[in-house]
């Protein structure tokens, strides 16, 4: 059983010193466990904030453990009355082949009814994060104003479409032109900002012109200071996450002009998308619905082999993946 193990813990970008390739025997299950074959990993950018040691909102991967990861796999043994050999499963499984856990900790997912990849995307985490995001926090109302950033990724494309779906004007920001025309071409997008060549700012002027009601903000740094300059009275800010932030070694750069919260009566709120795990089947159950109508497009990125784990988790913080970033560890 080959497994990725966290060496030490990073400072800044992660490197190969951070992680040892470890092989050891797979643990036969006992009552109540499930040997699994690891299929596909999720590749998230939480990751990083796993890697660290202190408080979040979920304990830290100790040093010599192996790295956590959400993945699909195939049952090959069960001391779980409720899995049988050949079922396949979602769990936190782990960056390895092979993983024995408690059933409990389970849940099965069916082949037929979409690609077993898209259950760590739109059907899984991510789509999970943007449904119950932007939903109950941004709380969007047809006719206005949303502007998601990290736009074309695995939460971003999601919370795009569902804002669209709920008839308001959306508007992207993503890194390059592919996926700028992406958002608008393929997605619906009404608009969409190419940070790395636009300035941001000046971009969001011309692209919302009744200024914005809802930002869903998965980049933080600038690009929250740009958004936060041009918010309405009551808006509503999603901190999802703050990926060019992840890797500072320098404090996280908060939003020098915050008082536009003030002077707008607006609001700032972090999620966290555990938080809504009671209701994750009424959400996916829609979504799968308005995938099934055409409404909601999902791009996997599946690149192969668990061996380039600590590379492909990289292309994260290099924006390289297009769509929900997977490694293919084993095929079905
Ligand atoms: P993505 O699929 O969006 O991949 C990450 C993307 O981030 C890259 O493709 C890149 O896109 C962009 N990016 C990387 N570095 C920078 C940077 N310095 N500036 C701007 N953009 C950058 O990942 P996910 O959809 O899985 O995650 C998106 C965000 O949501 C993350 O912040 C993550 O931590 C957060 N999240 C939060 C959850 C919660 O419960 N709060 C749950 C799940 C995710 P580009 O090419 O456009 O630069």
């Amino acid at each position: 059983n080959k497994q990725w193990l966290l060496a030490s813990r990073p400072v800044g970008e992660p490197t190969a010193q951070n992680w040892t390739l470890n092989e050891t025997q797979v643990r036969e299950p006992e009552a109540g466990e499930v040997l699994v074959k690891v299929l596909y990993l999720s590749l998230d950018p939480a990751m990083r904030g796993w890697m660290n040691d202190g408080k979040s909102y979920i304990e830290p991967v100790g040093i010599g453990e192996v790295m956590r990861a959400g993945a699909i796999g195939q049952v090959v043994e069960s001391g779980d009355e409720n899995f049988s050999v050949g079922d396949f499963v979602h769990g936190m499984l782990g960056v390895q082949q092979y993983a024995t856990v408690a059933g409990q900790s389970l849940h099965k997912v069916d082949p037929a009814l979409a690609p077993l990849p898209r259950y760590l995307g739109v059907l899984g985490m991510p789509g999970m994060t943007a449904y119950f995001g932007l939903l109950n926090t941004g709380q969007p109302q047809a006719g206005e104003t949303v502007v998601v950033s990290g736009a074309a990724g695995a939460v971003g494309a999601v919370v795009g479409q569902i804002a669209k779906l709920k008839g308001c004007r959306v508007v992207g920001i993503a890194g390059g032109k592919d996926k700028c025309d992406y958002l608008t071409q393929e997605l619906g997008f009404d608009a969409a900002i190419d940070y790395k060549e636009q300035d941001v700012l000046s971009g969001l002027k011309a692209a919302c012109p009744e200024g914005i009601d809802v930002f869903f903000d998965n980049v933080g740094g600038e690009i929250l200071d740009a958004v936060l300059a041009l918010i309405n009275f009551k808006a509503r800010i999603v901190i999802c996450g703050a990926i060019s932030q992840y890797n500072n070694t320098t404090p996280v750069k908060g939003p020098s002009n915050y008082l536009s919260l003030l002077i707008n009566r607006a609001r700032m709120e972090g999620i966290i998308v555990f938080d809504n795990a009671e209701h994750y089947g009424e959400a996916a159950k829609e979504m799968a619905g308005w995938i099934a109508q055409g409404k909601l497009k999902a791009k996997e990125h599946v690149v192969e082999g668990i061996d380039t784990f600590p590379d492909t988790l990289m292309m994260l913080f290099r924006g390289e993946n297009f769509g929900k970033l997977v490694i293919e560890v084993a095929k079905p």
